[in-house]
């Protein structure tokens, strides 16, 4: 550490946190490097990543250099452009992959979010986050940038950033109601406001050409993307289940591979993987009986649900709330205003959650409908997280228009964080008693 930086008191537990916290992946990485599964392999990029990323803002920290923290839906473009330095908050809120490999680890979190007071119908990752900003997981940032959505926890959440960081210039963009070019154009103006927030506190100019060299390099791999997606539309599905959510989490919510070409290989691995299982006619299941869409982000106890499904159910999800790369179009260049227009687009239009929660039902519905059509699928799993009372409210909607398409529809509640709330053996029966009735 620099003799001449003293840390704040909040980020003092954040290094000690953060040391551990990569300790721990580093063994968890070797773990994974021994497994000799090449399909398993596959993910190993985009695990090794998430170590980078923490000792990147391990280094931030402690070397006193200023970033920005970066709370989803931001738009990393910009930050990679201008040469910041972002932590985000789910690598903050949810130890990067750690809530999702290791149920331990989970569970000492769901322990400590109990902790926070906070009511239980606010989402479970909000009080994730809660819990981790009270015991000072959060590296205290120079400044903060976050959208006001996707949901009402979000609002929760800013009162406890704005009393933990005083003074941490923090900008929320306000996003609008409606997806339509009045919306865009007035979330464009947001994200204008938002590159002159950062360019002052970080005395930094956006250079709108490198911007252009960045966006053009995230187009790419967005079209990488809809390649590795058409393969999955083969039958027998190639790839197992939840086989996009890394790739979302590497376009979006990781500060070293937003435009990374790590990224881009990891794409092109996940391409050729996918066309051999298909020229070789294999899928990933051995028997593939049912074809899912799960209309929601993958929970945190994925490893779970995708064994009960794949193993005792012969279902695959072959789309998933946050893996698809269908909503996704590539960006005008050609002005400042373009340019803005066309990141609102991607990332107050078209990222997972905000899309469907702001505005009408349409987004949610025209995505169901193509996504059942095009990747021929037979079930439509409609959870209801406590959080996501926007889905909870449209399950009769969904279940007319699953009844129109011919395609079955399960519905349960449940919480995506938290899989006390439906404990595993509750899980099994009702996916088993499901897919024995179909
Ligand atoms: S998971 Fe859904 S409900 Fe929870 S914080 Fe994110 S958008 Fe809100």
């Amino acid at each position: 550490m620099s003799e001449s930086v003293t840390l704040p008191p909040s980020s003092e537990y954040a290094v000690e946190h953060l040391k551990r916290e990569i300790a721990f992946m580093e063994d968890v990485a070797w773990g994974l490097a021994g497994c000799g599964d090449e399909y398993a392999l596959l993910q190993a990029p985009m695990f090794m990543t998430q170590i980078e990323f923490a000792q990147k803002t391990l280094q931030h920290v402690e070397e006193g250099i200023p970033f920005t923290q970066l709370w989803y839906p931001g738009v990393p473009e910009f930050c990679t452009a201008m040469d910041l330095h972002w932590d985000g908050f789910t690598r903050v809120t949810l130890s990067g992959p750690l809530a999702y490999l290791v149920p331990e680890y989970l569970l000492k979190m769901l322990e400590e979010s109990d902790m926070t007071g906070l009511p239980g119908d606010v989402c479970t990752l909000r009080r994730f986050e809660t819990a981790a900003m009270l015991a000072g997981k959060f590296p205290r940032p120079t400044s903060a940038v976050a959208c006001l959505h996707p949901c009402d926890g979000v609002s929760v959440f800013q009162s406890a950033c704005e009393q933990m960081f005083p003074d941490t210039p923090m900008f929320w963009a306000d996003s609008p109601y409606d997806s339509n070019e009045r919306g865009i154009t007035y979330y464009a103006g947001e994200l204008r406001r938002q590159v002159e927030f950062l360019e002052k506190h970080h005395n930094k100019k956006l250079d709108w050409d490198r911007l252009r060299e960045v966006i053009a390099v995230t187009d790419t791999q967005y079209e990488l993307w809809k390649e590795f997606d058409l393969l999955k539309r083969n039958t027998p599905c190639p790839m197992g289940s939840w086989s996009g959510y890394p790739i979302h989490h590497m376009l979006q919510n990781c500060a070293v591979t937003n435009a990374a070409p790590v990224t881009t290989e990891y794409l092109k691995s996940l391409i050729a993987y996918a066309e051999k299982q298909v020229a070789e006619g294999k899928g990933r299941l051995e028997n593939e009986k049912h074809r899912c869409l799960f209309m929601d982000i993958a929970p945190t106890w994925v490893g779970s649900i995708t064994k009960i499904l794949e193993e005792e159910c012969n279902a695959v999800v072959v789309v998933d709330g946050m893996g698809d790369s269908r909503p996704y179009t590539p960006i005008d260049l050609t002005s400042e205003q373009t340019i803005l227009e066309g990141l609102a687009k991607r990332y107050c239009m078209d990222t997972p959650m905000i899309r469907v929660s702001h505005g009408t039902l349409d987004a949610m519905l025209d995505d169901l409908r193509a996504n059942v059509v095009d990747y021929n699928l037979d079930v439509v799993i409609a959870p209801g997280h406590i959080g996501h009372k926007d889905v909870q409210a449209a399950q009769g909607i969904l279940r007319d228009t699953c009844r129109e398409m011919g395609v079955k529809l399960l519905e349960f509640n449940y919480d995506l964080f938290d899989p006390r709330y439906t404990p595993e053996e509750e899980m099994r029966k009702i996916l088993t008693q499901f897919f024995d009735a179909i």
